[in-house]
């Protein structure tokens, strides 16, 4: 196939890698003229260009919008005065519900898409081979969506060794609002209170630090611009799993002050317990 790919950082530059790696045709656009000289010299694309207009190719199949999410709507507007109707365009923002409906009508073959991966990492030195194997891959089409469409995006996606799972954009931004966006706050609540302890007491901590503040730190020592975007563009369903969890970290303040060991024993057991039904370990990497 021949596809674009817009924004080659993180996840555009991964994407590319792989699409290149499996023989289709790529071609990339992305905003700094070194970012565009690494991309080729990386084979994530085999020709990269500053310029949008540079995918107005009669032959192109599908378009990949990979921008950060507030330059998503304006790139899909630009690209409608570009590309041929036959055009697929997807995009990969974390966030649907404010992205799906609006380049819809924009762009009749539009499919909302997101890849359930990523790293701390950011820009196209922190593209990688694999990065979707065994994740879940996200399509948000409408009721009005071509099925054709769908299709060739669900077909390219299926090599990527992702798992499809398709959804509504409202619930899809509901789900991850929990267990990404709600996650990411809390890491960077974390990592914030941890800064303020006092320093000869931060110091220690820091030394001591180790496995589980790693694990617990990860997502909200990622990329801060993305990190504001999910809660500028999530913000409603931010703030219910926001809302709900602040019940459960009240709940918790209540078992310590009261000494209540054995609420506070069933709630780390349940804990445990359900843990696997959320991380699977034959899933692979964690994001
Ligand atoms: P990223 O690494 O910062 O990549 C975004 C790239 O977009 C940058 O490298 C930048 O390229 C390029 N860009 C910026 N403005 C542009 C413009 N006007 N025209 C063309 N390219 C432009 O961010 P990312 O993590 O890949 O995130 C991109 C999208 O993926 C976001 O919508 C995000 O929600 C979604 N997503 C992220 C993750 C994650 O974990 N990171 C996971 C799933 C989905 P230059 O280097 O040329 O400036």
């Amino acid at each position: 196939m021949q596809i674009g790919i817009v924004g080659l950082g993180l996840i555009g530059g991964s994407l590319g890698l792989e699409f290149v790696r499996q023989g289709h045709q790529v071609w990339g656009v992305s905003r700094q003229p070194q970012t565009c000289q690494q991309a080729e010299a990386r084979h994530v694309v085999h020709k990269a260009s500053t310029d949008l207009f540079s995918l107005a190719i009669p032959t192109l199949d599908i378009v990949f919008v990979c921008t950060p999410i507030g330059l998503t709507l304006p790139t899909i507007e630009q690209l409608s005065q570009i590309l041929l109707p036959s055009v697929v365009i997807t995009d990969v923002a974390s966030v649907k519900g404010a992205i799906v409906p609006l380049a819809s009508q924009l762009w009749p073959l539009f499919v909302g898409g997101h890849p359930m991966a990523g790293t701390e990492q950011q820009g196209i030195q922190a593209a990688q081979m694999d990065l979707f194997q065994n994740r879940a891959y996200v399509l948000t089409p409408l009721p009005t969506t071509p099925p054709s469409a769908v299709d060739c995006l669900a077909g390219l996606i299926s090599h990527l060794g992702s798992r499809l799972v398709v959804c509504d954009p409202f619930s899809h931004d509901a789900a991850v609002a929990q267990i990404s966006h709600l996650p990411v706050m809390l890491s960077a609540c974390l990592l914030s209170s941890a800064q303020g302890m006092p320093e000869e007491r931060r110091k220690l901590a820091q030394q001591l630090a180790s496995s589980g503040f790693r694990d617990t730190s990860r997502v909200g020592g990622g990329n801060p611009e993305l990190g504001l975007a999910m809660a500028q563009y999530n913000q409603p369903a931010l703030l219910a799993a926001l809302r709900d969890y602040q019940t459960h970290l009240q709940y918790l303040t209540t078992c310590l002050e009261q000494g209540e060991w054995g609420s506070l024993s069933d709630l780390l057991t349940s804990a445990q317990q359900s843990r696997p039904d959320w991380i699977d370990p034959h899933k692979g990497k964690e994001s």
